[in-house]
């Protein structure tokens, strides 16, 4: 299933057609996005029986998928291509900072940028659906709603400020797209190797698979949920690969009028255009 925000209001996508939630469902689920995630369980059981749709739908009249999550987990140096060109140590546990959450904007948004040492960093984001609290990894996957591509736009000079915090070179306002929807995890062939990457005015930057993670989606969320409780619409992006632009020689920063489109098998494409 694939659930997106088509204009503030909670969507299935059924090929080129939508479902209207809230109209499907009689009021009891939607029309906005936080009480689809926050009734994930009772969503899930319902929402396969849909098959009337409303339409066919404006791809770029879609919003964020996850426009309020209470908690954003960002994970660094997560696959070991990444951290090898970081000339960064392998961590024993999940080099964890945040994404402020109001720094979360739609799949085809426009990235604003402040400064001149902004870079890109494509990631596989994982969107909770069932509280998660000291989970065993080898049930963490019941405690996933879905999948969505993200980017983790960061400004390197304020990343490394201050002794580095992560959180608030990450967190400029438009620097975390994110869609183009949801993907529930059983539409994945292998949850557990899905190929992503990204491209700058066409040129590729980063390819990898998932399979390559350091610590895997259910290794996080038993990692994270061991340290607190993961809540229904929690995000928690996994780490980039290897390409980024900061560690190119000389390096390479995002400049307005380019567009960055990144991908996740399965999921789809989101670009966002530099201003
Ligand atoms: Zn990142």
């Amino acid at each position: 299933m694939r659930i997106a925000n088509l204009d503030n209001r909670a969507v299935i996508l059924l090929g080129d057609e939508f479902a209207d939630i809230a109209t499907a469902s009689q009021g009891r689920f939607g029309p906005d996005m936080t009480s689809i995630w926050q009734q994930w369980e009772e969503f899930a059981e319902w929402a396969p029986k849909i098959r009337t749709t409303s339409g066919r739908y404006e791809p770029r009249l879609l919003r964020c998928p996850v426009p309020q999550p209470r908690q954003v987990f960002a994970i660094g140096l997560n696959y070991m291509s990444h951290a090898a060109e970081s000339a960064m140590q392998v961590p024993t546990v999940p080099a964890t900072f945040t994404k402020f959450p109001e720094c979360l904007t739609g799949p085809f948004d426009d990235i604003p940028l402040v400064g001149g040492a902004n870079d890109w960093e494509v990631e596989l984001v994982a969107v909770i659906g069932r509280r998660a609290d000291r989970v065993a990894e080898a049930d963490a996957w019941q405690h996933v709603a879905g999948l969505t591509v993200g980017q983790d736009i960061s400004d390197r000079h304020l990343q490394f400020a201050a002794s580095g915090q992560f959180s608030l070179g990450k967190s400029r306002r438009g620097y975390g797209p994110l869609g183009p929807c949801v993907v529930t995890v059983d539409e994945f062939a292998n949850r557990d190797d899905i190929a992503l990457g990204c491209s700058l005015d066409g040129m590729t930057m980063q390819e990898a698979r998932t399979k390559d993670l350091i610590f895997s989606v259910p290794r996080l969320v038993a990692e994270l949920s061991a340290v607190l409780p993961l809540v229904p619409g929690d995000l928690i992006f996994t780490g980039t690969p290897d390409g980024i632009g900061a560690v190119r020689k000389p390096p390479i920063f995002l400049q307005p009028g380019q567009v960055l489109e990144s991908w996740v098998e399965g999921i789809g494409t989101i670009r966002n255009r530099c201003v």
